[in-house]
């Protein structure tokens, strides 16, 4: 399978889309451990990632795209979601670079450099209760089965078990990166809301992968 910018159009749409929906719950989700725009956040972001994408000439590169998506997504959010999903972009552009289409080999690089990235420039590790606790466990996931030989919607599928196990898991967690990391044992029971959005944007991909 290759993946064109046109088809990147669509995810970034599907994206938005889903985010969207939570839109509300994603704000509740932040409300008990946070200041409650995190869906507001996300919502604006993707909003403006896939609108920017969506009105690229469909010849331009995929690197390209993901860049435009980065200055977007950035743009619009004035949360800390903003320079780490900014950063996930401009590093799935980085890992497309030199490409006009993207084989299921680089659709994966992308997906892990996007992980990568987050983790570095929010300098999380997992366990700390942020959107790295899905991410990283989902990236791990899809390259492990991809290693082994698994075909690409089965290596996205192992991320998104991942991603929705290592959400569910931060709500045992104390948080030790962002404003949750100010209320001690008071978040416990709460899962992150960054997790959760995470969950949303990785099941978006995985789906985009099965086509
Ligand atoms: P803000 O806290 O500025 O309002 P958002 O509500 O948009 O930002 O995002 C909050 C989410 O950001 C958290 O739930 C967490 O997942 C994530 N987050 C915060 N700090 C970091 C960090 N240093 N690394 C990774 N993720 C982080
Ligand atoms: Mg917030
Ligand atoms: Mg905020």
């Amino acid at each position: 399978m290759t993946f064109t910018t046109e088809d990147l159009q669509r995810l970034f749409a599907a994206i938005a889309e889903d985010i969207a929906a939570e839109r509300d719950q994603l704000c509740e989700l932040d409300g008990a451990i946070g200041d409650g725009d995190h869906g507001l956040a996300m919502d604006a972001g993707c909003q403006a990632a896939a609108k920017a994408v969506g009105e690229l000439d469909a010849e331009i590169a995929p690197t390209a795209a993901f860049n435009v998506a980065a200055k977007a997504f950035l743009n619009a959010v004035g949360a800390s979601s903003g320079p780490l999903y900014a950063t996930a972009f401009m590093r799935a552009g980085a890992a497309a670079k030199d490409k006009q289409t993207l084989s299921d080999d680089d659709f994966l690089r992308v997906f892990a450099a996007m992980a990568q990235g987050i983790q570095e420039r929010g300098k999380a590790e997992p366990g700390e209760k942020t959107m790295v606790d899905a991410w990283k466990p989902a990236a791990d996931a899809a390259l492990d089965a991809w290693q082994s030989g698994k075909p690409l919607p089965q290596c996205f599928e192992a991320a998104e078990r991942a991603a929705r196990a290592g959400c569910e898991a931060t709500s045992n967690m104390t948080a030790a990166k962002g404003r949750a990391s100010r209320l001690g044992d008071r978040v416990i029971g709460h899962i992150d809301p960054g997790a959760a959005s995470a969950v949303i944007i990785i099941a978006a991909m995985a789906k985009f992968a099965q086509r």
